[in-house]
């Protein structure tokens, strides 16, 4: 597939290309280009001067516009999500999920509120000598919002950027991830069928080092929001600093999952389960620490071991399959390298850890301490369950905290007064009481504490964050 630059599908200028795999066999499914500076360079011009024709169309033109994409997505996501479940070996069923959740929910959420952002106006005569002035707060677009995406859940991840941004007259530029461009370049090309000015929506490929740095230090990219890895997050912060760049960073997490004495336990391994097998574990708010009271730590490992056992592993298109592979074998091998690297610091592998090719089996470890790198900052991209016995809530809250990260986070307990001290307690961007941390409600602002983020995303917030205020002031305009 090629990129799209100024609404035309585009070679790299030197023709180089970088192929794409499944990770399920292998097998090769097509090559994207290596963009050159000039080529991104290109795509941010574009987007510089198709922004401006973008933001002068109506309000109401421009949802019409997204409105219609919605309809193109709708008809386009078999396809979509063909393209997804063989570039990243997620469920085929999942994928259309997603889809149809963006289509019934998440889009038309953010179309909905974005008509009814109110400006604002100071009060007249509030100040002595500016009693005949009046002033008006509005609220105006960014300019080039660059969208750099990684590859475990690309097309929810990217939508819920795209969409505000877009709706709000701001242009694309977008960088998806090198491991899942494919569905990537489809979606944004249905923006230019639906009616986007083509100049105000580009994406460009080619590998995040190169093309992912050479957009973050382009001065015309006003704003650069990102999702993936703690580490390349505070690369673009420190690349993209000379010009004062605005950064909106959703970034890793090691979610902790509180269980107390009191907790239900069946509810507990049942959540653990759905929770850190989705996407095979790659989910940036997945239950990553199981911090168990020691009552009980044993009844919660033996009860997930049971789930487990049922858990349904297989190829992205067979039908009822809960479970597929990692997004390449080396993801695989540094999974496998994490738990025998957690087993040699002291814990016991109880459960499953075997690997084959980009496949890995969940993997229960117990006996898990508060001063293992697992219990701390060692992120784990893939369904690995470590277990950490505690004494008492409070400890259990210590080793939450001890943590740079501070995504989501859940805690099972039948004590409402209790969990909500403990969710009060917890240093993240979202606490669940009750079910796992991996829970999205459209709606709500997502983001983390600490090294997990800065900025939220979500239908209350984001459209906020992709404009800027002006104050206008008219002076002596009073009687
Ligand atoms: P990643 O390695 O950080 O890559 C993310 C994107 O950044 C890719 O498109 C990558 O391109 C690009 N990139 C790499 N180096 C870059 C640089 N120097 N400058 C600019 N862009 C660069 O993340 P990943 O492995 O794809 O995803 C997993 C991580 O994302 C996990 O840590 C996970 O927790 C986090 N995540 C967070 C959220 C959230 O909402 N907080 C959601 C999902 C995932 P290439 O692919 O070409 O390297
Ligand atoms: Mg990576």
């Amino acid at each position: 597939m090629k990129m799209t630059i100024g609404g035309k599908k585009a070679e790299s200028k030197d023709k180089r290309t970088l192929d794409v795999f499944c990770p399920v066999d292998n097998q090769l499914l097509d090559a994207v280009p290596i963009a050159t500076k000039e080529d991104v360079d290109e795509a941010v011009r574009m987007a510089w001067h198709g922004q401006k024709i973008w933001s002068k169309q109506p309000l109401h033109y421009r949802v019409d516009v997204l409105h219609k994409y919605i309809e193109l997505l709708d008809e386009h996501k078999e396809e979509v999500a063909t393209l997804m479940s063989l570039e990243q070996g997620r469920p085929y069923w999942q994928n259309i999920a997603n889809i149809d959740n963006n289509v019934k929910n998440i889009i038309p959420g953010y179309l909905d509120v974005c008509k009814h952002q109110y400006g604002r106006t100071t009060l007249p005569g509030a100040y002595a000598g500016k009693e005949k002035d009046f002033q008006v707060v509005v609220r105006e677009p960014l300019g080039v919002v660059a969208t750099i995406i990684p590859f475990n859940s690309p097309i929810n991840l990217f939508l819920k950027k795209a969409i505000p941004a877009l709706a709000v007259g701001n242009s694309l530029v977008v960088k998806p991830a090198s491991d899942a461009p494919l569905a990537m370049i489809k979606i944004v090309d249905l923006f230019v069928e639906a009616g986007v000015t083509p100049e105000a929506v580009n994406i460009v490929t080619g590998s995040g080092a190169a093309v992912g740095k050479w957009i973050s230090e382009n001065p015309k990219v006003a704003a650069i929001s990102f999702t993936g890895s703690t580490e390349v997050g505070a690369e673009i912060v420190k690349n993209s600093s000379r010009n004062l760049t605005r950064c909106f960073m959703e970034l890793g997490g090691n979610d902790a999952c509180i269980i107390t004495d009191d907790a239900d336990i069946n509810l507990a391994a049942k959540a653990a389960k759905a929770g850190r097998t989705a996407n095979a574990g790659q989910i940036c708010a997945s239950p990553k620490r199981y911090i168990v009271h020691k009552n009980v730590a044993e009844e919660f490992t033996l009860k997930l071991v049971d789930e487990l056992k049922t858990l349904k592993i297989g190829a992205p298109m067979d039908p009822g399959v809960e479970m597929c592979c990692l997004i390449n074998e080396k993801a695989a091998i540094n999974a496998e390298n994490q738990i025998k690297h957690t087993v040699d610091q002291g814990a016991v592998l109880v459960y499953g850890g075997k690997r084959r090719g980009a496949y890995i089996e969940p993997a229960v470890l117990s006996g898990v301490t508060k001063n293992m790198d697992i219990a701390k900052d060692m992120e784990v991209f893939a369904p690995v369950f470590p277990i950490i016995a505690v004494e008492d809530d409070s400890e259990a809250i210590d080793i939450a905290n001890s943590s740079s990260y501070g995504l989501s986070g859940a805690v099972f307990c039948r004590d409402f007064k209790r969990a909500f001290n403990i969710a009060n307690a917890v240093e993240t961007g979202q606490m669940v009481i009750n079910w796992h941390s991996y829970y999205l409600n459209p709606d709500a602002p997502f983001g983390g504490y600490k090294k997990s983020g800065l900025g939220r995303e979500g239908i209350m917030v984001t459209l906020d964050e992709f404009t800027q205020q002006k104050t206008i002031t008219l002076k002596d305009i009073l009687f």
